[in-house]
């Protein structure tokens, strides 16, 4: 006889349920069953495949999460804690309820831990046949001091390890995943050039990590501070182990600000912005409306960095802000590159150069900085020459700095890095090149694409679909082809929409009558303005693919 016991408006528990108690607990208003006991416990045992078939003839679905007295793992709780989420009436059951009631117990408490510190490496000791009066506390204990294992631990909550914990719910929704991601807030940071220019504010390109986490992924809210390979474990902040199956680094990269000397000081002052930083880019359009005369300055460090447009289109919605306003022939424009070419892909040179002249904006090639003075308003470059290097300064009103950029130095500190500290995966398959189950994506990476969110959208599917390969060891059938774009907003209402691959082949979403690459078109500005922030939030974040060229709505691996 089924004895029913009621845990709390959600979940209920019993012993062992027979086939036409399942008419019963429909009648309660279950939507869920799951057991937790194996097969073949006992003689004459309901097998959960016959509970199931009868289960879902009622419209029930019925989940197994067998396992034995005394060997309840993480995972196990994980995956009741995923089925708990979905808010539907749960039925659970076992031999004599007990078991469902620890799981239950622990996934309450395990929901306690994703948001707070556990200790690690204590081995779960038996909770079989603990009586029910202490069996919460205990399984409270035990749960809080069991040994994190996850599936995959996604190292970075940023966009690359959010869009990659979609990817994998969608294709595997039971596998156990962490994110841990130290900051409270995540950042739409392609809209940042917006908020220079000011189009956007800055509040609209702002969400909490929290609420973008995807359901049944657990958010340990910490910095990664080592990486043990040979134990499959990260070591976090808390000097926590978190241990992995596949490890996804998705860490993103570092703002060197440190690296130019006096930068760190005046930023946000004395006239020296930048829309690398989500609290300065309001400053940018700040100084943009008060100049109406002067010398107005924008530089771009040594490649690689993220966005390698953003430190133009600076420039660009600047300038388009003082010719509209007639003062730009007032205005001294300068644009001081480290590098020797407007951009890398020769076939969008010509329509940029073409906006740099009507700015009448003064290009210096090979100029690096390397020091501000704010109080005085001074910026000092390394002037790279065939006859040796030279130290050039200038006076500025306003400065827009793009800093130098490298891999986080925990990535440079590790065994996982290339020669010049960049994550070392393959540049198809993104996985890492020495150490199999270990992946990675987005900026952190040395894949020689242009380091952008659009790249990220379509390296995120690539990872999930192979690590779903190799769980079910099969070959890595996913491929990234260097996708990247970079939408250069060369004046309001018109963007240069840039998109190219591996050896800069370019790979326009459109054919070239509706949108030409090349030239500045409206189309262009649409999409940045208005589509990509919102497929970015709607999709890219919540595993929809579309094209992306590895759909996992369309087809599961
Ligand atoms: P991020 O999104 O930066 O995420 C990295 C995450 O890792 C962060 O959340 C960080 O907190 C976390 N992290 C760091 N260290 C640790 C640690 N030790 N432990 C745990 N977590 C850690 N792209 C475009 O496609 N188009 C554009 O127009 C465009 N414009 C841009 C303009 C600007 C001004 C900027 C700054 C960027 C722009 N980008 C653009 C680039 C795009 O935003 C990035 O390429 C993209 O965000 C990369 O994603 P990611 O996940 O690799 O890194």
């Amino acid at each position: 006889m089924m004895k029913i016991q009621i845990l709390n408006t959600q979940v209920s528990v019993s012993n062992q349920i027979a086939i036409d108690d399942i008419e019963n607990l429909k009648k309660l208003g279950v939507n869920i069953i799951i057991c937790n006991r194996p097969d073949e416990e006992v003689l004459g045992q309901a097998t959960f495949q016959s509970i199931k078939e009868q289960a879902e003839l009622l419209g029930i679905a019925a989940y197994h999460i067998p396992f034995v007295g005394g060997e309840m793992q993480p995972s196990h709780i994980e995956d009741f804690l995923s089925i708990v989420k979905t808010g539907q009436k749960i039925h659970a059951y076992c031999r004599t309820g007990n078991r469902s009631t620890h799981l239950f117990n622990a996934a309450i408490a395990h929901a306690h831990i994703d948001h707070t510190p556990v200790q690690p490496e204590i081995n779960p000791a038996s909770m079989a046949g603990t009586p029910n009066v202490s069996v919460q506390s205990e399984a409270v204990n035990k749960a809080n001091s069991a040994v994190m294992h996850f599936d995959v631990v996604i190292a970075g909550g940023g966009s690359a390890g959010i869009a990659t914990a979609a990817s994998l719910r969608k294709r595997k929704p039971h596998l156990r995943i962490a994110i841990i991601e130290p900051s409270p807030n995540h950042y739409y940071q392609p809209g940042w050039t917006m908020v220079g220019g000011g189009i956007f504010t800055r509040q609209s390109t702002q969400r909490k990590t929290g609420e973008l986490i995807p359901k049944g992924v657990t958010w340990l809210q910490e910095s990664v501070v080592g990486f043990e390979e040979e134990k499959n474990a990260v070591l976090l902040s808390s000097k926590r182990y978190i241990h992995y199956s596949h490890l996804v680094i998705a860490m993103g990269l570092q703002l060197d600000w440190h690296a130019i000397e006096g930068l760190e000081q005046t930023l946000g002052k004395n006239g020296v912005t930048s829309n690398y930083r989500y609290d300065l880019a309001p400053y940018t359009w700040e100084l943009v409306k008060k100049l109406d005369k002067g010398m107005a300055i924008f530089t771009q460090p040594p490649m690689p960095i993220k966005c390698a447009g953003a430190p133009q289109k600076a420039l660009y919605l600047s300038a388009d802000y003082w010719f509209k306003k007639k003062c730009l022939s007032n205005i001294g424009i300068h644009f001081y590159n480290a590098g020797k070419v407007i951009f890398g892909i020769e076939t969008y040179v010509p329509a940029l150069k073409k906006y740099m002249k009507k700015y009448n904006a003064q290009l210096h090639f090979s100029h690096t900085l390397i020091k501000i003075d704010g109080p005085t308003q001074t910026a000092w470059f390394k002037q790279a020459a065939e006859d040796g290097d030279k130290i050039i300064s200038t006076p500025f009103d306003m400065i827009h700095v793009c800093p130098p950029q490298s891999a986080p130095d925990v990535i440079k500190q590790s065994r996982l890095v290339d020669d010049k500290g960049w994550l070392d995966v393959n540049m198809h398959t993104l996985q890492h090149k020495k150490i199999n189950n270990i992946w990675g994506l987005g900026d952190v990476t040395n894949t020689p694409n242009a380091k952008t969110m659009a790249a990220v959208r379509k390296q995120a599917p690539v990872v999930a679909k192979n690590i779903c390969h190799a769980i079910n060891q099969m070959p890595l059938s996913a491929q990234y082809d260097g996708y990247g774009s970079c939408p250069l907003t060369v004046e309001r209402g018109k963007v240069v929409l840039a998109e190219f691959g591996y050896a800069g082949k370019l790979l326009p979403t459109f054919p070239r009558f509706i949108n030409n690459g090349a030239r500045p078109t409206k189309l262009a500005w649409l999409l940045k303005a208005n589509l990509l922030p919102f497929i970015y939030w709607q999709c890219m974040l919540k595993g929809r693919e579309w094209l992306t060229g590895c759909n996992a709505n369309k087809k599961k691996p």
